[in-house]
């Protein structure tokens, strides 16, 4: 058997170590612009949360997401995230391990 190692991200809802590619990158761009990374390469500072509302939710109301990315947070900007997260794809589904 072979394990590849998997780079684990903390996220900011759950505070719970999940793989990389199970979790959402929430950057801060040069500009100061939050927004959702899909494809983890944004220039900016970056922050991960699970794709799943709750997590992101609360991510926003604790305020971890303003911690983490040292920003505030505006109403406008937490509903557009919402948003964002509600509009994307579900996550890829692991590789069958048969
Ligand atoms: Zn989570």
């Amino acid at each position: 058997m072979k394990q590849k190692k998997t780079p684990l991200r903390m996220c900011v809802g759950c505070r719970e170590m999940k793989p990389k590619r199970e979790l959402i990158r929430v950057v801060r761009s040069p500009e100061g612009e939050v927004s959702l990374d899909d494809t983890g390469k944004k220039p900016g500072r970056g922050a991960y949360v699970c794709r799943s509302k709750e997590c992101l939710t609360r991510a926003i109301r604790q305020r971890q997401l303003e911690r983490q990315l040292q920003v505030a947070l505006g109403e406008e900007v937490a509903l557009s995230l919402q948003q964002m997260l509600a509009e994307l794809p579900p996550a890829p589904p692991e590789e069958a391990d048969t």
